[in-house]
């Protein structure tokens, strides 16, 4: 039998579960590697074996006897029904005290459950939400984990090696209990397509209110990119705009369909924001976008009917709104980290998690598609003040908001008035004023909930419940 040696093991050898193991062994640990099918194995020791110091295993019984003790897996294969099948198959061989990383994009709500399962037989379950794709997983993700503490303070140093670092700083850290670590992947990955959206919606503004071309408007955003609103999504988006179509000479833009995939995670965001009732309008948005747009056969019927306005091209106030437009974007990406961030104080609230929000906005500082500047400045808001509830409510970010106010409106305007679909920008800015509102429509719609139903209602001179006794119309 084989020496138990390796202080990792990875199985699930797919584009990241490779990668993965690779970082591990990059940075000096070695490395048990196992693949349902052994070829994906062999390939990997064929093409890495000079990279590090892995031991490749056919079996999971060969696998299992290569960790040593207590045993660390990490589990990268296709999330759902495979991980079950994968935690059913390796637990029989493990022992109390053992780790399981699952790494895969799992919902948090399965999460959960297989960490109760598993902690009944002694065993460690480590939900880790990772971010940032291949090339992450190779040289350095952002690492979400959840699950125990004592847990982390074995796999922490381990993960935190091989996670991407800012300013000397891991972007890894004990998200919180159980399924913490994958809920907050689940948010990371609501809030990109928000921000995806919002940077949509002002390159279509710059293209249709102002008619600038895509390299006009690439330039435009890596101007942008110099100042607060740096971003990784914002680089790449001058990259794309600035492509040209090697086929046809045309600006890459438009030749690609206009219809967005949505995968898992983004669904997952706004189905559980309903659940939690968090407000996470702009994120909900941005995911009816992507669905709208995929809606060819509801698309040709609008399109088809008469109708629409189409005021003028603007070229005299061209730079006014380019300016303007950035005060949108960067006031609506806020709003939509905001949102982001209630939902995971909500989400801690409901499952008792211990959740540092500061440090949620450290480790999205490198490493995953999110990570942008001013994430240090999310960090340092929480930092500063543990309890804050808003974003809104820290100085800085306050004034900018109110700087930005007037060209926000005004360019929020000039999309209705022009007939540019604007849905991120427009459901930000309806939830800073929905928010600040002195009275809301609410009022009257409990006072309808009680007129038909009975529903009740409190008021506003006197503590209690109260229905009216509605004349019936007859
Ligand atoms: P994937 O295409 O999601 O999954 C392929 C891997 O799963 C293969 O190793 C496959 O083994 C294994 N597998 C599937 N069903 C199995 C079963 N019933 N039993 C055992 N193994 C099984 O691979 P991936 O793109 O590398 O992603 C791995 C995980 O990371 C997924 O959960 C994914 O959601 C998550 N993730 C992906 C990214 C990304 O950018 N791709 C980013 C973050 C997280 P065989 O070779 O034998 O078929």
């Amino acid at each position: 039998t084989m020496q138990a040696r390796a202080q990792i093991g990875v199985t699930g050898l797919a584009v990241m579960g490779r990668n993965l193991a690779r970082n591990f062994a990059h940075h000096g640990y070695t490395v048990a590697v196992h693949n349902r099918t052994p070829a994906r194995t062999r390939e990997l020791i064929e093409e890495f074996n000079h990279e590090g110091a892995f031991v490749p295993a056919e079996s999971i019984e060969e696998f299992v006897a290569a960790l040593e003790r207590p045993r660390r897996m990490m589990i990268m294969v296709k999330a759902g029904e495979a991980t079950d099948a994968v935690i059913d198959e390796f637990t029989p061989l493990l022992e109390p005290g053992d780790m399981i990383i699952d790494g895969g994009n799992a919902h948090f709500a399965d999460t959960r459950r297989r960490e109760a399962a598993l902690r009944e037989r002694g065993i460690h379950f480590v939900g880790t939400g990772v971010s940032g794709g291949e090339e992450g997983a190779l040289n350095g993700p952002s690492i979400m984990p959840g699950g125990s503490v004592d847990a982390y303070a074995v796999l922490g140093p381990m993960l935190e090696t091989i996670s991407a670092h800012v300013d000397g700083e891991p972007c890894c850290t004990h998200i919180g209990s159980d399924g913490a670590g994958h809920f907050v992947k689940m948010v990371h990955n609501g809030i990109e397509y928000a921000d995806m959206q919002l940077i949509s919606e002002a390159y279509d503004l710059l293209r249709q209110v102002t008619d600038h071309t895509p390299a006009e408007i690439a330039e435009i955003f890596r101007g942008w990119n110099e100042g607060r609103l740096d971003s990784y999504l914002i680089e790449i988006t001058a990259d794309i705009l600035a492509h040209t179509d090697p086929a046809t000479g045309q600006p890459f833009i438009d030749i690609v369909a206009d219809a967005a995939g949505q995968k898992g995670t983004g669904r997952w965001t706004v189905q559980t924001a309903l659940d939690l009732g968090s407000p996470v309008t702009a994120i909900a948005q941005a995911t009816f976008a992507r669905v709208a747009s995929s809606r060819g056969e509801l698309r040709a019927a609008y399109r088809a009917m008469p109708g629409g306005i189409r005021p003028p091209v603007r070229h005299d106030e061209a730079a006014r709104f380019v300016s303007q437009v950035e005060h949108a974007l960067y006031a609506s990406k806020v709003i939509a980290y905001d949102q982001g961030w209630t939902m995971i104080r909500d989400a801690a609230a409901e499952y008792g998690w211990d959740i540092d929000l500061g440090a949620v906005a450290r480790i999205w500082r490198g490493g995953c598609i999110i990570r942008a500047a001013f994430l240090d400045r999310i960090r340092a808001a929480h930092a500063a003040n543990p309890g804050l509830v808003s974003l809104l409510a820290e100085e800085t970010f306050a004034a900018e908001i109110a700087d930005a106010q007037v060209p926000w409106r005004e360019v929020v305007a000039s999309a209705a008035h022009r007939g540019v679909p604007t849905p991120a920008f427009s459901a930000a800015l309806a939830y800073y004023d929905t928010l600040r509102a002195e009275r809301l429509p609410a009022a009257l719609i409990q006072g309808q909930r009680d007129y038909f139903g009975a529903h009740t209602y409190q008021r506003t001179d006197r503590p209690g419940t109260f229905h009216t006794h509605w004349a019936q119309p007859g």
